[in-house]
């Protein structure tokens, strides 16, 4: 995970690089680094570790001149975040430049093989044998050509994955990049190009955008991108306007991105509806393209915050669609010699789509024939080629770290599906579907109703943010919801909380209650609701605080809670949708209450294409 900006054209390239390098520091913030070839043809390499601000401090405003350059915010794998280990990395004799996202897993014996051939390393990391292959392969040759043909022949001796861009100083209008699981786009401008790995950094500049495939290699001018395979093959590829606009990608005015985005929720719902509710039936073409008579059974894999959508998703497909579903982590899926087939439909959930354990979950499970659906929000991303469906988010470009309107995007399309799959299989009478899309219509409405009482959620959040320990709890439908809220929490507060099923509190954690163990309970309104007031009572007995997250008139809670989080009452498969929104919100508070770096928790990244 980090973030590459080029530049090639005829304006300074310092601030177009410092500018992209500010929208891509969502990627990774472990240092950050820019080369410029200066007109003297002399590659100038600035880089601090920490963040962009701190290189930002360290320019003081003076940038080395020149109209070629490359910048770098870096999320470390292989070396520790420190200055030397900041990219850009050169060659031997500082004649080239390369910045890498990924992880070149074959660097050792590479750099042994280098070594040996008299070549310097500077750095610990795995970018650096890049830049000497690059070197040794580049020697004694002259021309832009000769430099690609370098860049190719390095990245056919590298395993792993990268997004690459690299210069020399032979070549003051040449910038070539490389793409083999990490995911880089060119900007198209007039007379200027740009490179960069998400289009947030480009959207200042340009609309005319290329995406780099997989196994690819570009060369940009200021006239124009060529792009080849590994082989040396030309490709050629139609450039796409980007719809977004650069508000979408800038805070809007809110004092995070975290909390712009959790009220862009109600718009988000509505755009994950949009065109695919046709009066009383769901519509999704996309779903056309899998043989759906054939399937048996459905895995749903992801990560994070995204296997949480995933274990209502199996839910909802279970629910709607009478289909066996499981939901399972990618990291452990893709290494549980999982039985895959081609009447196993394998549903695939990231929002990036350049996660790294999903990518190879999504890679085994073609490889064993298995038809693939993806659920993503980034257009064009690894995950999203070569599968048999892909239902986007829709949700636009999310800049805080931690997921909140993508979680909900995630749940409306996952509904979406399992309606439609419920269809398809000849499940959903009309009369059962209408009133659940008359439901799904309401949403919105419905979201903003629980934004009105912001206020009320950050007082309380405000009477806890003191505490160390915290349990989210959850049964049924409520169950995913208590370990996204309580994940939400961990991630941006640096608080312990531990999401549960509220039947399993008795069988060991309980122990851990007292006073000061805070118990947020999930107690929507279903055939569960009896239940969890006894796992409330339970709690209670400990003596521990009850916060809960229960529906508009419901006054039974009242009773038994100390601290009540309203949501307006709706469908039960549809209440995890509402239930993360008062969750998201106390974490927000919480967090801001105690001074945390919300938009940038520590340690974390927005997209981890890392194993
Ligand atoms: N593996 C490289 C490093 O540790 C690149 C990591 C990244 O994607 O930022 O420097």
């Amino acid at each position: 995970m980090c973030g590459i900006v080029g530049y090639v054209g005829p304006r300074t390239a310092a601030p177009i690089l410092l500018d992209g390098l500010q929208r891509l520091e969502y990627r990774g913030y472990d240092s950050a680094g820019i080369a410029i070839l200066t007109p003297e043809r002399k590659i100038e390499i600035k880089k601090t570790q920490g963040r962009l601000s701190v290189l930002l401090d360290a320019l003081q405003g003076s940038t080395p001149p020149g109209y070629l350059g490359l910048g770098h915010t870096r999320w470390a794998t292989h070396g520790e975040p420190n200055e030397i280990n900041a990219h850009p990395h050169a060659d031997c004799d500082g004649r080239l430049v390369v910045v890498h996202n990924g992880i070149i897993e074959n660097y050792g014996s590479l750099r042994e093989g280098l070594r040996a051939k008299g070549h310097h390393f500077t750095s610990e990391t795995d970018t650096e044998v890049l830049a000497h292959l690059i070197e040794e392969e580049y020697r004694g040759h002259q021309g832009p050509d000769e430099f690609v043909t370098a860049v190719r022949r390095a990245l056919k001796q590298a395993r792993g994955a990268y997004a690459l861009a690299a210069f020399c100083a032979e070549e003051p209008e040449l910038l070539v990049g490389a793409r083999l699981f990490s995911p880089m786009v060119v900007g198209l401008g007039s007379g200027e190009n740009y490179l960069a790995s998400d289009i947030p950094a480009l959207l200042p500049y340009t609309r005319q955008a290329l995406i780099v495939e997989d196994g690819e290699i570009v060369a940009l001018d200021r006239e124009g991108a060529s792009i080849w395979n590994l082989e040396g093959v030309a490709i050629s590829r139609e450039p796409f306007h980007i719809g977004w606009d650069l508000e979408a990608a800038e805070k809007g005015g809110y004092p995070h991105f975290m909390l712009k985005e959790i009220y862009e929720e109600p718009q988000v719902i509505a755009n994950a509806l949009r065109g695919r509710l046709d009066g009383e039936r769901v519509l999704l073409p996309e779903v056309d393209k899998l043989d759906l008579a054939k399937i048996q059974k459905a895995y749903i894999v992801a990560c994070g915050t995204s296997h949480y959508a995933g274990l209502v998703g199996k839910r909802l497909i279970e629910e709607f669609a009478r289909l066996p579903a499981e939901s399972i982590i990618a990291s452990e899926f893709r290494y549980s010699n999982p039985v895959l087939d081609q009447n196993t439909l394998v549903i695939l959930i990231s929002q990036s789509g350049e996660t790294a354990d999903t990518l190879a979950a999504f890679r085994l499970a073609k490889e064993s024939g298995a038809p693939t659906l993806v659920v993503a929000n980034v257009l064009g991303s690894s995950i999203t080629r070569g599968a048999d469906a892909v239902l986007y988010l829709q949700a636009g470009p999310e800049i805080c770290v931690v997921a909140t309107k993508t979680y909900l995007a995630m749940l409306a399309v996952l509904t979406l599906l399992a309606l439609d799959l419920g269809q398809r299989r000849g499940l959903l009478a009309h009369s059962q579907i209408a009133p659940i899309l008359q439901e799904l219509r309401d949403l919105s409405a419905k979201v903003d109703r629980v934004l009105d009482g912001a206020e009320a959620i950050a007082e309380i959040a405000r009477r806890y943010a003191d505490r160390k320990n915290f349990f989210f709890i959850g049964r049924g439908w409520d169950y995913p919801s208590a370990l996204e809220g309580a994940l939400k929490l961990k991630e941006i507060s640096y608080l312990h909380a531990e999401g549960y099923p509220a039947g399993e509190l008795k069988h060991g954690p309980i122990a851990l209650l007292d006073p000061e163990v805070p118990v947020m309970a999930l107690a929507t309104p279903g055939p569960l609701y009896e239940k969890i007031i006894s796992n409330i009572q339970e709690v209670k007995a400990r003596r521990a605080k009850v916060l809960a997250v229960a529906a508009e008139g419901d006054k039974e809670i009242t009773h038994h809670a100390d601290e009540v989080l309203w949501i307006p009452r709706t469908l039960e498969p549809l209440s995890p949708i509402l239930s993360a929104v008062p969750l998201q919100l106390f974490a927000y508070y919480v967090a801001r209450e105690r001074g945390c770096d919300i938009d940038k928790p520590r340690n974390l990244a927005k997209s981890v294409t890392v194993e």
